[in-house]
């Protein structure tokens, strides 16, 4: 791991700019809560490119798996010492006895019967690999889901130490 000062709020606009062809031909919104807005990102110390991948998953799972012309809105938070990170669609959501096997490798919610999912694909690694990342910053991947409503997936990055702000300011 390579932990670094950086702004998650400038991580989450530079990977809906990257998502931007993929949402557009399901016709779902990305969003950003709150607006972001000139110097009110927020700051996490944490491995930027390991966060960029768990962040690329959970919003492509909830672009592919969420509803047509549906939104998406990424919540970036200030929770205690950390931050809350926050994936939420508005799909079809995940039934309780799948959300904690939704974790496991290779683990796909079974949806063959439907031409769309037919054409998501996907492997079932992307929320085991996400997992283990979140794990190794000693946080914990969370699933909140109610089936007809939709879906959030969440964790929280720790805020940087004061010190470590200092330093990253004086290495720009
Ligand atoms: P990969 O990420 O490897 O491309 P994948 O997206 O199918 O493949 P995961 O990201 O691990 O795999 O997700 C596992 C399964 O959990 C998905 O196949 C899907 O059935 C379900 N799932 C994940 N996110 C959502 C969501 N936002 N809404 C509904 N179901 C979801
Ligand atoms: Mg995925």
């Amino acid at each position: 791991m390579r932990r670094q000062v950086f702004d998650i709020t400038q991580l989450v606009l530079d990977i809906f700019e990257q998502l931007e062809l993929k949402a557009a031909r399901r016709n779902v919104t990305l969003a950003l809560a709150p607006p972001p807005q000139p110097n009110t990102g927020l700051r996490v110390l944490a491995d930027r490119n390991r966060i960029r991948q768990v962040l690329i998953n959970l919003i492509d799972n909830a672009i592919k798996y969420g509803r047509e012309n549906g939104h998406v809105t990424v919540a970036v938070a200030e929770s205690g010492k950390g931050v809350r990170i926050s994936v939420q669609d508005d799909g079809e959501g995940i039934p309780k006895q799948h959300q904690n096997r939704i974790f496991e490798r290779f683990y796909r919610i079974d949806k063959s019967r439907s031409r769309e999912s037919r054409e998501a694909g996907g492997s079932g690694l992307g929320l085991a690999i996400s997992k283990h990342i979140v794990e190794a910053h000693r946080s914990t991947i969370r699933v909140h889901s109610e089936v007809g409503q939709g879906t959030t997936l969440e964790f929280k990055l720790p805020k940087p130490r004061a010190a470590a702000t200092a330093l990253a300011a004086n290495a720009t």
